[in-house]
């Protein structure tokens, strides 16, 4: 299911940071303090909600403005709720939209 990643044209450091995300690895906040990291977890975007993947990408209030405005050029109709569902439906989707332009603006989405 992951693999698709590491065909998406667009830098290694790009792909790196999807990959880590998807996985739930991705050092956000929350999970480095989890870790043991003696640090606030607070959201650094909002300051309202801990930083977590899921707030962090998509449910933070600045981020959630980015995707209102790029979501339909992506041929995404719901609201994705975790990082999973949402490169789920952009998989399922990017194959039946036939745009392989979304896959290069989903990525630079990211970065
Ligand atoms: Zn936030």
């Amino acid at each position: 299911m992951y693999h698709d990643i590491w065909m998406v044209p667009v830098p290694l450091k790009a792909k790196i940071m999807v990959s880590l995300t998807i996985r739930g690895r991705l050092n956000t906040k929350d999970l480095l303090a989890s870790k043991g990291a003696q640090i606030a977890v607070v959201c650094i975007l909002c300051g309202e909600e801990d930083e977590t993947q899921t707030h962090l990408f998509l449910k933070c209030q600045w981020v959630t403005r980015i995707w209102a405005s790029i979501k339909f050029r992506l041929c995404i109709v719901s609201d994705p709720v975790d990082i999973l569902s949402l490169w789920s439906d952009w998989r399922h989707n990017a194959v039946s939209c036939q745009k392989k332009m979304k896959w290069d603006i989903w990525a630079c989405a990211i970065l």
